[in-house]
């Protein structure tokens, strides 16, 4: 038997979201066809706001609808210490530690050993948030060879402007994603950051 074809859109097209097989794809656009007209169109709109109305900031490249960014322009945060993440998520695991410092989110999850090459890393937004007022700069790099091996990179990088670099200190499982990393074993690392 053949779906309808919008039914069959919709599940087609939600099978193309991570971690949705074509059954589970299926449950939910049953489920959808059954909710109230209204929260599916909210669901439907806050898609598309999400989608066109999010953006990353342009100093520091945390997710944003308004530029700059809620961090960035909060003066009651501590501009001499400087955090950098892979993604804007591992930001929302380091503000629940209390680190109260600024952000710089490279944006992407670094996959060197299929594609890599670190010269195609922008690393010109990051230069400008070196300025003289930094005093420190924590590499919160993902526990993985790849996030070592953009830690050792940006390294270099900060170390020419005479900025300490401390990184996290280990306890974070090794291949883990400190997205997902408990509260407690984050702060501890952030804690026991280390001078490279
Ligand atoms: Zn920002």
């Amino acid at each position: 038997m053949r779906l309808p074809r919008p039914l069959e859109n919709l599940i087609d097209q939600l099978s193309k979201l991570p971690t949705i097989g074509p059954k589970t794809a299926q449950r939910l656009a049953l489920y959808i066809l059954k909710m109230p007209g209204g929260e599916v169109k909210e669901l439907a709109q806050s898609i598309l706001d999400a989608r066109f109305m999010v953006y990353p900031c342009p100093i520091c490249g945390n997710l944003t609808d308004k530029s700059p960014c809620i961090i960035c322009q909060d003066e009651e945060r501590d501009r001499s210490l400087l955090c950098v993440v892979e993604e804007a998520s591992d930001i929302l695991a380091i503000e629940r530690t209390g680190y109260n410092g600024r952000y710089y989110v490279l944006n992407r999850t670094f996959r060197l050993m299929e594609d890599g090459d670190l010269t195609d890393i922008d690393t010109e937004n990051f230069q400008q948030m070196l300025q003289p007022i930094v005093q420190e700069v924590i590499l919160a790099m993902n526990p993985t060879i790849d996030g070592e091996v953009i830690s050792r990179y940006l390294h270099t990088i900060v170390e020419e402007k005479g900025i300490k670099v401390t990184r996290l200190a280990h306890g974070l499982p090794v291949g883990g994603d400190i997205e997902y990393a408990d509260e407690i074993t984050l702060r501890q690392a952030l804690e026991g950051r280390k001078e490279i």
